[in-house]
């Protein structure tokens, strides 16, 4: 099985309750195991200004799944919850993104693996360190949080209620 991790974002249409249910989806994927989500936090918006802040978190996926299948399954989830894409870095009520599939490195057409803003985005760093503290990139290199501990803009608002 391939240890996977999941970034969940949205802030239209109830965030929470999108991410909430996004997580559940996860929880029904096909010969997959959701481990564990992290609590969720409240970013705000990395492109324009004039939307409202993000609800996201991180979900932790054991699966026998291809990568390829597995976004197929995110994508499905997404048109699933009605999302539609207004504008880049816009407003939406669901993004999952595939953050790390294992120590795979992945780039075709379709998939980037790590994600490429894996590292760079406190709301994807911080919440991935809560559920795995230890985790290793497939560079070796290890997760640092430090230039995400003091956004002061990222806020963890409680754990999801969420059947395993
Ligand atoms: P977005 O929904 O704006 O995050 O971007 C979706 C597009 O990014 C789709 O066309 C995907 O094929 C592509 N993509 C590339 N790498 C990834 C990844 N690691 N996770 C999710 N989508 C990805």
């Amino acid at each position: 099985m391939i240890r996977c991790f999941i970034g969940l974002g949205s802030n239209l249409d109830d965030p929470i309750s999108q991410v909430m249910s996004a997580c559940q989806a996860l929880g029904q994927l096909p010969d997959s195991e959701l481990v564990t989500v992290s609590s969720l936090y409240s970013s705000k918006p990395v492109g324009p200004q004039d939307q409202p802040d993000f609800i996201n978190a991180v979900a932790m996926l054991d699966t026998w799944l291809t990568a390829e299948a597995l976004l197929d399954a995110l994508q499905a989830q997404e048109q699933a919850q009605g999302r539609v894409r207004r504008r880049h870095w816009g407003e939406r009520s669901i993004d999952l993104d595939l953050l790390l599939y294992g120590q795979h490195t992945i780039q075709t057409e379709r998939l980037i693996v790590p994600h490429k803003e894996l590292t760079s985005r406190s709301f994807v760093v911080v919440p991935i360190l809560e559920i795995a503290p230890l985790l290793a990139l497939p560079n070796g290199q290890k997760l640092d949080l430090l230039p995400c501990a003091e956004d002061p803009t990222l806020i963890r608002l409680s754990s999801p209620v969420i059947d395993l």
